[in-house]
């Protein structure tokens, strides 16, 4: 497997780039912010090393793919996010470029070791946010209805998405799931599963990564009841066995 090796001399990612690309796709950043994310990207690419945690090694890639990939929501989503929590966070996208830009930013993470990298990161790089080295499931025990915003990226399908943040969710917030191109049927038993949750569609936003052009869905759903059901049920079921299919 090829390795990224690099002290900051010759760190894979440089603040040029990172700026260049970030303006070529109309996202305007402050000089503070590119720095912090291209530390972040760095620090990613170094860790990957020793952990899985990203196959897009590219520099150019990264960049689209991780970074610009997860700014391009913050311009889309009306109103205020209010306090956001990232769910299945992972390495960090998208709740440390949004912490970067501004946004109050819980990170959950189940994998305890990528919650500790988070964790360091935060204070390396610097950024405000807070890391829970949790399950999403077990994080609902005790942070119930604490958010305005949830947000999800390549974590799981739509119905367990809305399963995982309706009890995290105050009533009227959202939860704002990145999506490539989901199916049909994804759709439709999101559908399904939300009327049970207390959670409704508002939006489907399709656009196109500039550079690349991959699709993107940006699928945004309301809060609207607290659920006819007890949440959070048992760990993994919402995964494993979602409402809706
Ligand atoms: N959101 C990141 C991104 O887009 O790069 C990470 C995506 S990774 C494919 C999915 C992450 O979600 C993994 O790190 C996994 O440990 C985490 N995860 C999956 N289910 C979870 C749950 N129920 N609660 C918290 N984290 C979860």
């Amino acid at each position: 497997m090829f390795h990224v090796k690099h002290s900051n001399d010759t760190a894979p990612l440089t603040i040029h780039r990172v700026r260049s690309m970030l303006v070529a796709a109309g996202i305007g950043v402050s000089d503070l912010q590119v720095e912090a994310l291209t530390r972040h990207g760095n620090s990613v690419l170094l860790a990957n090393n020793t952990i899985n945690l990203t196959a897009v090694i590219e520099p150019e890639d990264f960049v689209r793919l991780h970074i610009i990939d997860s700014l391009l929501p913050l311009g889309m989503v009306e109103k205020a996010l209010g306090a956001a929590l990232d769910m299945g966070t992972g390495a960090g996208y998208p709740g440390i470029p949004w912490a970067i830009g501004g946004v109050s930013m819980v990170l959950c993470e189940a994998t305890k070791k990528k919650a500790a990298l988070l964790e360091q990161w935060a204070q390396e790089i610097p950024v405000k946010a807070e890391v829970v080295s949790m399950r999403a499931e077990e994080y609902a025990q005790v942070a119930r209805g604490r958010f305005d915003t949830v947000v999800a990226r390549a974590v799981s399908a739509l119905p367990s998405l809305l399963e995982l943040s309706s009890p995290l969710l105050r009533v009227g917030g959202r939860l704002v799931a990145m999506k490539g191109n989901p199916s049909v049927d994804e759709i439709a038993h999101a559908e399904h599963a939300a009327g049970v949750l207390g959670m409704s569609a508002t939006g489907m936003m399709e656009y196109a990564l500039p550079g690349g052009g991959e699709k993107r869905t940006l699928c945004v759903y309301e809060k609207v009841e607290e659920p006819s059901i007890r949440l959070p049920r048992r760990s993994g079921l919402a995964q494993r066995r979602p409402f809706g299919g």
